[in-house]
């Protein structure tokens, strides 16, 4: 009996997905979490920034819209199109919202914002993952009637992409920098506060030595015609993890206290995303040796 039962909590070990602990999970995969949640982040807010500076037309909330060039400016630049798995950066864009989801439920009574300019978090997730689902939904079909990605909503997700692509190219046609650009020279320019803390300027090194802010500073100049410039600005906001636009100076805001927010997600969701991405059929093909998904523990326990 007792070898049975010794027997039996082996396999299920060996079964178990994922790392164990927080401590277990890959330091890169940690720092690539935070560097793509402020990727998107810098998108959602330039977003905004270019909502206002080029008064583009809004139909439904500004804050989808927002979430939507964010999302589908990360599919261009990683050229999801071509390789589904450059979805990496985006899917852990997405799974922030399902932190923030189950934060909201525990810190104000289960009440979520409802009347909120914000769509509900869960829903946040749900819009990106259909993006990238309906940006080539023949790499993915085995992420359709999974948890992440109901059938329901599935079917409609290439319509949605479709949708947003012809919006994202309008806006490129309309407002792109070419040859004729009215305003050459202005784009967005980055600064850096001095951080407050040690863990501040581990994130300011982090952003530093990844490049990634100043690759998108670039890349977001050259792709439309600013007509002035914007900065984008990485702030001390002592005790508001968060990121804005303001129009009023052309300044979008990112504190370190949002990306120290990132990082405490993956400290204490990290685990059970890595079970989320090893239990999911198409997360696991896609991501589940970079995730540390054990061989052999297939389960679909996600469908
Ligand atoms: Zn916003």
């Amino acid at each position: 009996m007792v070898k049975i039962a010794g027997l039996l909590i082996a396999v299920l070990v060996a079964l178990a997905p994922g790392p164990a602990s927080a401590d277990d999970l890959d330091p890169e995969l940690r720092e690539t979490f935070i560097l793509a949640n402020t990727e998107f982040t810098i998108f959602h807010e330039i977003g905004h920034a270019a909502i206002d500076q080029f008064d583009l037309p809004v139909l439904g909330l500004e804050e989808d819209a927002a979430d939507l060039i964010a999302a589908m400016s990360m599919i261009y630049g990683h050229q999801v199109e071509a390789d589904i798995r450059q979805s990496e950066l985006l899917l852990m864009a997405a799974e922030i919202w399902i932190a923030e989801w189950r934060g909201e439920g525990k810190y104000s009574d289960n009440r979520h914002a409802y009347w909120d300019v914000h769509s509900l978090a869960i829903q946040r997730f749900y819009n990106i993952v259909c993006l990238v689902y309906g940006s080539n939904p023949d790499a993915l079909p085995d992420l359709l009637d999974t948890e992440a990605l109901p059938a329901e909503r599935g079917f409609v997700c290439d319509k949605i992409y479709q949708q947003a692509r012809q919006t994202m190219q309008w806006v490129l046609e309309t407002y792109g920098r070419d040859e004729e650009s009215r305003n050459p020279g202005f784009g967005i320019v980055v600064e850096f506060e001095e951080p407050a803390t040690q863990v501040q300027r581990r994130m300011k090194r982090l952003l530093q030595r990844s490049t990634m802010v100043s690759r998108l500073a670039t890349e977001i100049s050259a792709r439309l015609d600013w007509p002035e410039d914007i900065l984008l600005r990485f702030a001390r906001c002592p005790g508001n993890p968060d990121a804005y636009y303001n129009a009023r100076v052309a300044e979008v805001t990112i504190c370190y206290e949002l990306l120290e927010h990132f990082e405490k997600a993956i400290t204490e969701q990290g685990v059970e995303m890595t079970e989320r991405v090893c239990a999911n059929p198409a997360t696991r093909r896609l991501f589940g040796e970079r995730a540390g998904c054990p061989e052999g523990s297939e389960t679909g326990a996600a469908r």
